[in-house]
């Protein structure tokens, strides 16, 4: 044998391919584990006798293994109609208690006990008992992004996507909102009632700057802004359509337009790419990401149909309180 006849097979493979290499075969390892994990799943949904709702902020992977994806309210509103014994509720704690709250004979179970909302631990009882007591004459307005506590000191809840007709349909002039500041501000633009808004907001939402959304649009001259009324005031002014996550997805499906930059969570891409393949989606920052919402994942998700824990408790007399507010904005129409 001639030296070097077998030279490619003595060849080290270049440093960089190794690397590619590598990766594949992560990637392959992982879409087998969750490929088991999605087997197990649907096993113990059946054992159970359960229902997965995710919301549009959580990862792919839960979104993919859903029976119904949506907003917080539309989430509830799922859990309320459900024949299912045992509601899997992935998104962040106060989702699972209005679920808990409107369907108080199921269990709810969430995939990590950590999933918090910074924004509705901005408000606390004892505040807002005191500007109630300011106020006295004001009807409380509160967003469903909050905890069952709050929500059981309110006169009625509200969405971003019913928060205008909300406030326009309580009786008297003055409106004590919370928590969330940014929305307060876009809906005190749109009303004629006086608004006495708390100042809490959304890391997530809040983080979004001008500059962000100015370089994006010198970068994607031809998108439209699309923005949540989550985001600052200041930001929310640049969007060419505000609304929801819901309303978002909605008007990009429907919208003639093909190009998008999108002003609310990185997770609702998966909707909009699902729903519109053919359009382009360019977040506007890559900090909008929620990380409450990303603590969850399939394989918690599969743990806890498995071991049934951690459950939603809603002490009864709160859930009774906290269930008057949310039934009143229900019959706004
Ligand atoms: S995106 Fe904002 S409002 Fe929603 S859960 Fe995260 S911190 Fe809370």
């Amino acid at each position: 044998m001639r030296q070097g006849d077998n030279k490619s097979a003595e060849e080290p493979i270049p440093h960089k391919r190794r690397g590619s290499i590598v990766e594949a075969l992560a990637l392959e390892r992982k879409a087998e584990q969750n490929r088991e994990l999605r087997e197990r799943l649907m096993q113990l949904k059946k054992e159970r006798n359960a229902i997965i709702l995710a919301h549009y902020y959580q990862r792919d992977e839960i979104q993919e293994v859903a029976d119904f994806r949506g907003d917080s309210f539309l989430l509830a509103q799922k859990a309320a109609q459900t024949d299912a014994d045992v509601i899997v509720f992935c998104g962040v704690h106060f989702m699972g208690e209005s679920a808990k709250i409107l369907a108080p004979n199921k269990t709810v179970i969430i995939p990590d006990e950590r999933a918090g909302c910074p924004m509705a631990d901005m408000v606390n009882v004892d505040g807002l008992r005191k500007l109630k007591a300011q106020h006295p004459n004001a009807t409380v307005v509160t967003y469903i992004n909050s905890s069952a506590e709050i929500k059981a000191e309110t006169d009625i809840c509200c969405t971003s996507a019913n928060a205008l007709k909300v406030v326009n349909s309580v009786e008297g002039d003055e409106v004590i909102w919370v928590p969330d500041k940014n929305l307060g501000h876009y809906v005190q633009q749109n009303t004629d009632k006086k608004m006495i808004i708390w100042e809490g907001y959304c890391n997530t939402h809040d983080m979004l700057t001008v500059k962000d959304v100015e370089e994006m649009k010198a970068k994607y001259p031809n998108a439209q802004f699309v923005v949540h009324p989550e985001c600052r005031p200041e930001v929310v002014e640049l969007g060419d359509f505000v609304g929801s996550t819901t309303a978002i997805i909605k008007y990009c499906k429907e919208s003639d337009c093909q190009e998008f930059i999108v002003g609310t969570e990185d997770g609702t891409g998966y909707q909009l790419r699902l729903d519109s393949p053919n359009k382009s989606f360019h977040f506007a920052s890559k900090y909008l990401v929620c990380p409450n919402m990303k603590v969850n994942n399939l394989k918690k998700l599969v743990k806890c149909l498995e071991t049934m824990q951690p459950q939603i408790y809603v002490p009864p007399h709160v859930a009774d309180q906290a269930r008057k507010s949310l039934e009143r904005m229900l019959l706004v129409k």
